[in-house]
């Protein structure tokens, strides 16, 4: 009792008043009891506080309570119910059970009971059926050994008790019409071997009663109320610790988000098919093993290492603003400073007093000495902008290494003056060498005070770190991918996963993608909510606001949205890829200051136009000018079919700057919708992707400023088709989560619609359609994901290959509009109805063999890139 801590976080209210409840308890009281009672006044009290309850949430609180108990009944248990889904039932559970031997192994886990076990199960032979109503379940032999955690011996006579759900998801005593009294429950007890076996049934997936308080809850949490479907186990023997659990298949969809939260790994189970026995299709092998009762429990296991925490507290962490990193730190080149790079180096930049001149000439020349291209392209361009001469940063890119013991240039020489010649030798000696001479010092104090030397050293030491020039180089040297890119892992990636998935579930519900497409608007708060959870700028620097995960990353949150919604997705993917994306790729470091944080936090809205009436495939002949004049251009012309166009503040715009120049005469710019003379001529109507905005929009002499050319002038192509290339890539998981879809509506319909008395899914001809189109979704994810993976693992010199990102997409948005076919066919009449997603779908995958280059172009570009490697035979 006395390590229950006895302060409250700090408040402002009376500091005595939760003490004065606890004490108010009187001597009698059970000391158990007064110890749980004071934890509980405590945690309420804090609580309250906390969230300082109003009197119209604490009477609105006391209504819920109130209506728990109305809706309790003696086969109801609404209060359990609540526990359950508020996680308490699972905790508990998990503090009573929890249990490791000595060397590191654990009996069965044990998982919640949940308010339906009853005591009067009867006992029933070895090799019994607890089946005794009708059902639509699969009948199945459930059978298994049960062994001693420590000794690994069988444990005869152990007590297996078990209950479950029929197919229609409700329990004996909640279905009397259909059920008999101890219909699938019964306890059996295992043989000299240890060994049990009976028939139950495959168990089905089923919905919490949403129509009392715990309903009420969901609705208010925005929770889904299914649990997957589950075998219920309790299993007692003479000297072990029981185990109550329940045992869930693994292809179950709920397996990963039950709303109880009960499901363990090693409580997954897999079903199969039975040869040979007529009383059951399925067979199901599991094996128990129970702990001694007086067997030793060793300590619990250490709390999480950062490393282990899920990824989106890991990208929180690394999002929050962080504290300057000492300045000693850095000087000693301590390898731990990499990861904090980003945020170093942006709190130097802002935060110093050196001039920008001798700070990004510093930077500049550490590009250089390190051969950090990215970051010379970048600091070299702010150097020039903060008043370094062409000619003094030609002689920081060229001038030989400031050895050990040389002298420090007295006089203006090479375009730098004599203050720049102190600033580059010093960081020559700190970057190579690390000391400096004194000479070197001597020679910078004289042009900078105290505070601008120590502001210089800790820019040199944080652009350098750590410590190896090398690393350095090699990190940063990437175009592709963000600063400190490293590839995420698999587990990474598979939590990401599940964490869009969530996201998919929470907030594009089917009615959210129905109405979508019937009203062919976008849900504009989506784009807010996509920034929130960090979507936005997946492939994006850090200290943008964006994730720096990558591309495997941007393919996930693709296909899972499409999955949801394939015109969400598309507008998703037009703003994350195609707009913030190229502005990563090709932004200089003052227009992605500038653009990159609304974009990715989803205030502000982006596109990309190159396409126009005339020129589509052949986007090289586009018409639209931009005709240089005092500062910058004036943009005049028309973009068709632009994705986002109506609703964009960004826009990537492609112009003629010289337009005899073909090719070698299209400019990227970056263009404000506000600005003069833009409209959006049109919303246009379409056959699918409905929702997803797609515009006609109009320049007259539209004015934009020089500093907003993406790359260089005239050298627009490159910036557009190194851009087509990853932007075929990431939009080739949108037919992933299409066709995943496909096989979301189909895989339980064709399992539940019956016909000439039995699932269609049991004709072959209807398996052949379900393999195909399974067999199509793997081979094109496997696909993509071994580009994606490819282009993430070369980062520090990107491998992305032309042929690989027009395959994917070609193969998967083909394969996509098939499925989508073969789903309508699946549900026949219903399939064709539009209260049904599957015609949606059909309509939203044909624009992926159209968009982002056609079909036949892809295959054109496939075979151009072997030409070109076959150029030389
Ligand atoms: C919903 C939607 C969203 C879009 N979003 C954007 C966007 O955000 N930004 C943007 O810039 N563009 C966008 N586009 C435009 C898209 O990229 C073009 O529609 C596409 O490149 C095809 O051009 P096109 O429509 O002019 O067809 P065309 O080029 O006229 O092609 C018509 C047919 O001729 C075939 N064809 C053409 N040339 C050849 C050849 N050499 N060999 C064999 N066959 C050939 C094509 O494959 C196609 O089957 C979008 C289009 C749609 C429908």
């Amino acid at each position: 009792m006395s390590s229950y801590p006895q302060t409250s976080p700090p408040h402002r209210f009376n500091p005595n008043f939760t003490q004065s409840v606890i004490d108010a308890m009187g001597p009698k009281t059970d000391e158990r009891l007064r110890f749980v009672m004071s934890s509980l006044i405590r945690h309420l009290h804090d609580f309250t506080r906390e969230v300082e309850l109003t009197p119209d949430e604490w009477m609105a609180g006391v209504k819920f309570i109130n209506l728990i108990g109305q809706t309790s009944t003696p086969t109801r248990n609404e209060a359990h119910r609540m526990s359950d889904i508020l996680g308490l039932e699972s905790l508990v559970d998990e503090i009573a059970h929890k249990h490791v031997n000595e060397s590191g192994e654990e009996p069965t886990s044990s998982s919640i009971l949940g308010p339906f076990w009853s005591p009067n199960a009867p006992f029933r032979e070895n090799g019994d059926s607890i089946v005794r109503s009708p059902h639509n379940g699969e009948l199945t032999l459930m059978h298994g050994v049960i062994r001693d955690l420590d000794t690994k011996k069988p444990i005869p006579g152990a007590v297996i008790d078990i209950w479950q759900a029929s197919s229609n998801g409700r329990y004996d005593f909640q279905d009397p019409e259909n059920q008999e009294p101890n219909n699938l429950r019964g306890k059996f007890r295992t043989n000299e071997k240890g060994e049990y076996h009976f028939y139950c049934l495959k168990p089905t997936a089923y919905s919490l009663p949403t129509d009392g308080a715990a309903g009420a809850f969901f609705k208010a949490l925005d929770r889904h109320p299914m649990r997957p479907a589950h075998i219920h186990l309790m299993i007692t023997a003479e000297g072990y610790k029981p185990v109550t659990t329940q045992l869930y298949p693994r292809d179950d969809p709920y397996v990963t988000n039950d709303t109880v939260f009960a499901v363990k790994d090693d409580l997954l189970i897999d079903f199969n098919p039975r040869e040979g026995d007529d009383k059951a299709k399925l067979d199901l092998e599991y094996n128990v093993t129970l702990a001694p009762r007086e067997g030793k429990t060793a300590p619990m296991e250490e709390p999480q290492t950062p490393e282990d925490a899920p990824i989106y507290s890991r990208i929180a962490a690394r999002r929050a603003p962080r504290p300057l990193i000492p300045l000693d730190l850095a000087l000693l080149h301590n390898p731990a400073i990499a990861d904090g790079w980003n945020s170093f180096i942006g709190a130097i930049r802002t935060q110093t007093s050196l001039s920008s001149a001798l700070k990004e000439l510093a930077i500049s020349r550490i590009a250089v000495l390190n051969h950090a291209v990215h970051e010379w392209d970048v600091h070299a361009a702010l150097a020039l902008q903060a008043g370094i001469t062409r000619e003094g940063l030609q002689t920081a890119f060229t001038a030989p290494v400031f050895g050990r013991g040389e002298a420090v240039k007295e006089v203006d020489e090479g375009g730098l003056t004599k203050e720049q010649w102190a600033v580059m030798a010093y960081t020559d000696q700190m970057t190579k060498s690390v000391e400096v001479d004194d000479g070197v010092m001597e020679a910078l104090k004289g042009v900078l005070s105290e505070r601008e030397v120590v502001e210089l050293t800790a820019t040199v030491a944080g652009y350098n770190c750590p410590g190896s020039a090398t690393l350095v180089a090699r990190r940063y040297a990437s175009t592709k991918h963000p600063k400190g890119f490293v590839p995420p892992t698999q587990a990474d990636l598979q939590e990401l996963r599940e964490s869009v998935q969530d996201f998919a579930r929470r907030e594009i519900p089917e009615d959210v993608a129905m109405k979508t497409d019937a009203d062919n608007a976008f849900p504009n708060e989506m784009w807010r909510k996509f920034g929130e959870a960090g979507f936005l700028g997946v492939t994006a620097d850090e200290e943008f606001g964006g994730l720096a995960m990558g591309y495997q990353a941007h393919c996930i949150i693709m296909e899972e949205l499409s999955r949801a919604s394939g015109s969400i997705a598309l507008s998703y993917a037009a703003h994350s890829q195609l707009c913030v994306n190229q502005l990563m790729l090709n932004g200089n470091a003052a227009q992605k200051a500038k653009f990159l944080p609304g974009l990715i936090s989803g205030e502000q809205i982006g596109a990309l136009a190159m396409s126009e009436h005339s020129a589509g495939s052949d986007v090289v002949s586009m018409k639209m000018t931009a005709k240089e004049v005092d500062g910058g251009y004036l943009l005049n012309g028309t973009k068709m079919w632009i994705t986002n166009g109506p609703d964009a503040h960004t826009i990537i715009v492609y112009a003629k700057t010289n337009p005899q120049g073909a090719s070698k005469g299209i400019t990227a710019f970056i263009v404000p919708t506000s600005s003069k003379g833009f409209s959006c001529a049109k919303k246009l109507d379409k056959l699918g992707m409905r929702g997803s905005n797609t515009g006609e929009l109009v320049f007259e002499d539209v004015f934009v400023p020089t500093e907003n050319i993406l790359g260089d002038v005239n050298r627009g192509v490159r910036v557009l088709m190194e851009g087509l290339d990853l932007e075929r890539l990431v939009l080739s998981a949108g037919p992933l989560g299409l066709m995943q879809a496909c096989l979301d509506h189909t895989l339980p319909y064709t399992h539940q619609r019956k016909q000439f008395g039995a699932p269609i899914a049991h004709n072959q001809l209807v398996q052949g359609k379900l393999a195909d189109m399974y067999t199509k979704y793997r081979a094109s994810s496997a696909f993509t994901y071994s580009v994606a993976r490819a282009v993430d693992e070369s980062h520090e010199n990107p491998q992305i290959r032309t042929q690989d990102c027009a395959g994917a997409i070609l193969y998967a948005a083909e394969r996509a509009t098939e499925c989508a076919l073969d789903a309508i066919q699946l549900m026949g009449g219903m399939g064709y109805m539009n209260e049904m997603p599957v015609g949606r779908i059909l309509r939203d995958a044909k624009l992926y063999e159209i968009g982002a280059g056609t079909s036949e172009v892809r295959r054109m570009v496939i075979g151009r890139a072997f030409n070109k490697e076959f150029k030389d035979l």
